[in-house]
């Protein structure tokens, strides 16, 4: 009979901080300069250059280890992790192995069974490395410092996932109080954030952890997913087979969902890791770590009590906004102006929802204001427009953050709020439609429809569909 085998799985995720700056000198973060154009003599690695610690970087990684419950650690340094790569200039890459920032912290997410606490060994503070460019120039490969010095935390978490679900949801509770704290976008597809997955398999009930293999750079909720899985079932047909996990480092294809042995598993020791001797040591005050905790924003978990206590929409709804802090500030701003939450969730529910997965963009890429959201719920209320011009306008301010009202002027889609040249088009349409007419008379109710359709076409859209059906009821004596 098969063994029962479960899954044992910890993360390493590395975030790129939203810093203007870069963690040891002034270059800029901004993603997408003319290539090494954001660089100085420090981030460049040339001699006698010194790094200079850039103390927003400290504020957003204690800002993320007080989210997810760490210790903060009041007496830290930096290590240099000693290795050569042409991404590398300095040779060394400035991290934290021996105080890293922050300690023995959790993050809760919900599973099948219930919530459940994934441990956070630590997060420490690190540089990036540069870019390689391959295959541009045949045979050689260029190199972009660009991205060399920009902030990384790298968040180390407890071998506390049994599935690719708790993964997930693991990675998404992450995401969201980052994204929360405004200290990165955490965008997989464009390198923001990656995980590194460590992965080992055990017969169930064991309590001893099998060997690992950790699986780098995976770029996508769904490459993680497919990359656990075969790495399950590989480890799992290896020790079936009766032979054993080999503890190395492995790059999953997710075209072929399968992974292959990148390099055999290094040791801390094969770094020589040592202080960084141009770095003071860093003190975090207590006074510093309170400043940092009361400027916390309002978390989704707060966010959703308040909502149900505060507006009438669906808990569903408030799931949904929640989620993403740029919809729910959009939410909370737009109800604020306009007084009225229910419309203002249906807009974000409804087209913003639709929008977002027709273009394959992120919530927290919306570009329209929250002011011209309750302009426009405004138009609508006022009659100035109807719904479905007011879907025409809302897709231009999705686009570009268009003022809806100004759209509306320069477009001419004004209703027709004259109910004499509404009644003209209606007569004009009663006498082109006489079978309809006559259906209407004959108690077929539904024909009114049709009348009402083609009237709204008659008067291009721009015509109330309510006052349009009274109209056509009462010249017909219905
Ligand atoms: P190293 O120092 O060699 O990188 P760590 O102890 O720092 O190893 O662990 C790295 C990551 O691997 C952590 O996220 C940890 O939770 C995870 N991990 C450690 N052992 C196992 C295991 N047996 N199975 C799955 N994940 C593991
Ligand atoms: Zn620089
Ligand atoms: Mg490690």
């Amino acid at each position: 009979m098969a063994r029962e085998y479960e899954t044992v799985i910890g993360l390493e995720v590395h975030v790129e901080l939203a810093t203007k700056t870069k963690i040891f000198c002034g270059c800029s973060t901004k993603f997408g300069g003319e290539v090494n154009t954001h660089t100085c003599p420090v981030c460049t690695g040339m001699p006698g250059s010194l790094p200079v610690l850039n103390k927003q970087v400290v504020e957003c990684a204690i800002a993320v280890g007080l989210a997810t419950n760490c210790e903060i650690t009041r007496y830290g340094k930096f290590d240099r992790k000693n290795y050569f790569y042409p991404d590398n200039p300095q040779n060394y890459q400035i991290s934290q192995l021996y105080l890293p920032i922050c300690r023995n912290g959790y993050v809760e997410i919900e599973t099948e069974n219930g919530s459940k606490k994934v441990g956070i060994h630590e997060i420490h503070m690190e540089e990036d490395a540069g870019k390689l460019i391959h295959d541009e120039w045949g045979q050689v490969s260029l190199v972009d410092y660009n991205r060399s010095g920009v902030p990384l935390i790298e968040i180390v978490s407890e071998p506390d996932m049994r599935s690719a679900e708790e993964v997930i949801a693991y990675l998404e509770k992450l995401r969201m109080f980052i994204q929360y704290l405004g200290a990165s976008d955490c965008k997989l597809q464009e390198g923001s954030m990656r995980a590194d997955v460590n992965l080992s398999v055990r017969p169930v009930g064991s309590t001893e952890f099998g060997t690992r293999t950790e699986m780098k750079n995976l770029n996508s909720f769904t490459s993680i997913t497919h990359a656990i899985e075969s790495e399950r079932e590989r480890q799992i047909d290896i020790i079936e087979a009766g032979g054993s996990v080999v503890q190395e480092t492995r790059r999953f294809d997710d075209s072929k969902g399968e992974s292959y042995a990148m390099r055999s598993k290094e040791d801390a020791q094969d770094y020589r890791y040592f202080p960084d001797p141009d770095l003071v040591p860093l003190k975090v005050s207590e006074e510093w770590i309170e400043k940092i905790r009361s400027a916390q924003p309002e978390f989704r978990d707060a966010k959703v009590k308040r909502y149900k206590e505060e507006y009438a929409i669906p808990e569903y709804d408030i799931g949904i906004i929640t989620a993403s802090k740029r919809m729910a500030d959009i939410f909370e701003e737009a109800s604020a102006i306009c007084g009225q939450p229910k419309k203002v969730s249906n807009w974000l529910m409804v087209e913003t929802l639709r929008l977002l997965k027709e273009k394959s963009m992120d919530p927290e890429d919306i570009v329209y204001s929250p002011a011209h959201l309750a302009k426009l719920i405004e138009l609508v209320d006022k009659k100035v427009i109807n719904s479905s011009v007011a879907k025409e306008v809302f897709e231009q301010m999705f686009a570009d953050d268009t003022d809806p009202e100004e759209y509306v002027n320069s477009h001419g889609l004004k209703q027709e709020t004259d109910s004499g040249a509404i009644e003209a088009i209606c007569r004009q349409v009663i006498e082109e439609n006489p079978k309809s007419v006559e259906d209407f008379r004959a108690g077929k109710d539904k024909a009114i429809g049709f009348l009402v359709g083609q009237t709204m076409k008659a008067a291009k859209g721009k015509a109330d569909p309510g006052t349009v059906n009274e109209i056509l009821r009462k010249l017909l004596g219905g």
